[in-house]
């Protein structure tokens, strides 16, 4: 149900992550430092256009993958994870997260008071992969 009058667009966690967490601007899309990581590292990349993954081109698609490839080789180098895991929101904004693994890394922490501690904030986080990003 919407509520007359209400700019659904406006509510959109992906069209509203902070600035801080950029790490890169590249091809039409965002690629941030996600607010809630799972992970030390966790990236999400999102395309500037606030559309479901139905509404993005091939070509749009392509350089998507383009980004989760040159993401996975970024936190290969920063983090030396033992593997990566993609997720794909589809909408209403698409959106694919790129998570660093490491074997043991769901802990009886994050099973029994479902938090995880991790050593960077994600703002110290997407520095660091800021300055990775480029090279
Ligand atoms: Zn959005």
């Amino acid at each position: 149900m919407k509520i007359p009058g209400v700019e659904y667009k406006t509510l959109c966690k992906y069209c509203n992550l902070s600035n801080d967490l950029l790490i890169a601007e590249e091809d039409g899309f965002m690629v941030y430092a996600y607010d809630e990581p799972f992970n030390n590292g966790h990236v999400v990349i999102v395309p500037r256009r606030h559309v479901p993954l139905s509404e993005l081109s091939i070509e749009e698609l392509y350089r998507a993958l383009r980004l989760i490839r040159k993401a996975e080789a970024t936190l290969r180098d920063v983090y030396h994870p033992q593997g990566l895991n993609i997720g794909l929101i589809t909408y209403p904004h698409a959106a694919f997260h790129v998570v660093p693994r490491w074997g043991g890394d769901v802990s009886f922490i994050k099973v029994f008071f479902n938090t995880k501690p991790i050593p960077e904030t994600p703002i110290q986080y997407a520095e660091r992969l800021r300055k990775a990003w480029g090279s």
